[in-house]
């Protein structure tokens, strides 16, 4: 089904664009298709994103955008926009932030908790992930020209990385 996001304030219509926003009033004509069910939807979707100008984009963890990822982040570098993503691997293609877990100690957590289960047959009833490692593309931020030093004072750790092609 198609999308479209209102570039006002983000509201999401699926199926056609309605006559005016229902969360901000904006008309018909601010809303812009963005769809992505392909590698050239998502293209598509960035490219129409970047023209309407919003302020800022955010992409889920998702296996169809992650396949556009570097192409996706250049596109809102150059537009000026900041694109938030779900997870580090995407910043690391050249989005500009996210705010997430670290994989490795997640990981460790884990195996730890199951060498737990193992050994005493219980189980936690439940257990806390801590979430909040805000990664930075530094060379995005750059293209950008943002300054992300408040993000300081937004999680535990702010992990500054650079765009790789992997
Ligand atoms: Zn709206």
């Amino acid at each position: 089904m198609k999308k479209y996001v209102c570039t006002v304030c983000g509201y999401i219509a699926e199926g056609s664009i309605p006559e005016q926003c229902p969360v901000c009033k904006a008309p018909a004509s601010a809303f812009v298709e963005k769809t992505g069910n392909t590698a050239d939807e998502v293209l598509s979707a960035a490219n129409a994103l970047a023209a309407a100008k919003v302020d800022a984009v955010f992409t889920p963890t998702d296996n169809t955008i992650m396949n556009s990822a570097a192409a996706v982040g250049e596109i809102f570098a150059e537009a000026g926009i900041p694109h938030y993503a779900g997870a580090d691997s995407f910043v690391r293609n050249g989005a500009f932030a996210t705010c997430g877990v670290n994989y490795t100690d997640l990981g460790t957590q884990t195996a730890d908790l199951a060498l737990e289960v193992l050994q005493t047959g219980e189980f936690p009833e439940y257990v806390t992930v801590s979430g909040d490692i805000i990664t930075v593309n530094t060379d995005t931020a750059a293209t950008l020209g943002l300054d992300y030093s408040l993000f300081q004072d937004m999680g535990s750790q702010v992990v500054e990385v650079q765009t790789t092609q992997d």
